[in-house]
């Protein structure tokens, strides 16, 4: 997606450690008329599927999928990360290693807004070595509800999780691919299926 490719160009930061900072469309300042011409591209690019729920995961998907949603016309649920002590029974739990803070989380979904045979579109922010999007996976599958598809608003090509889940049949859609980005100089590059 152009629109997207262009504002990373214009305003994504290449941190250490293979980390893209976007702060100030995405992942603090949300710049909602980007968000929006996101979600459209999402409803087209899974246009022909039948979705019941988005599924996301706190806290940087959370807006995005939002405002996806109203495309789509279902609700959406954000999987939380939570304190191990406050875990009940009446829950789906996974644990999800997070990319950016190197920690384990363990994340969960009430039993109440994910059912069995529900159809499941994923979303995030980011699509890295996939650790978020198995553990979503997880979750639905515990539920017996189906993923219908991954939407990703940026993936990072260079590793392996969005590779790994097409291998497995899963429909991934990003909206923007970095083949490559450069601590260096902060060049980042993308590419085009
Ligand atoms: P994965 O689980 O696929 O390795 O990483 C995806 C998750 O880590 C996303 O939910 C996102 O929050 C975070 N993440 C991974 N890489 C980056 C990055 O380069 N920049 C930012 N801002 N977040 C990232």
């Amino acid at each position: 997606m152009e629109l997207l490719e262009k504002r990373i160009q214009a305003d994504g930061i290449v941190k250490k450690g293979n980390v893209l900072k976007v702060d100030n469309f995405l992942n603090h300042q949300m710049d909602i008329e980007l968000f929006n011409e996101m979600g459209k591209e999402f409803r087209r690019l899974f246009a022909d599927k039948e979705i019941d729920k988005i599924l996301t995961i706190e806290a940087s998907g959370i807006g995005i999928a939002c405002i996806a949603a109203q495309y789509f016309h279902v609700p959406v649920v954000f999987a939380k990360k939570a304190q191990s002590i406050n875990i009940d029974g009446d829950v789906y739990r996974t644990r999800i290693e997070s990319f950016t803070h190197k920690r384990v989380y363990d994340v969960i979904v009430s039993r109440k807004y994910l059912n069995s045979g529900e159809r499941i579109l994923i979303i995030d922010d980011f699509l890295a070595n996939g650790c978020a999007v198995r553990g979503l996976i997880e979750l639905i599958e515990c539920a017996g509800a189906t993923v219908e598809g991954i939407g990703i608003a940026i993936e990072k090509g260079q590793q392996s999780g969005g590779r790994e889940l097409r291998e497995k049949g899963y429909q991934v859609e990003s909206l923007a691919i970095i083949s490559q980005m450069d601590e260096e100089t902060g060049t980042i590059t993308f590419s085009h299926a």
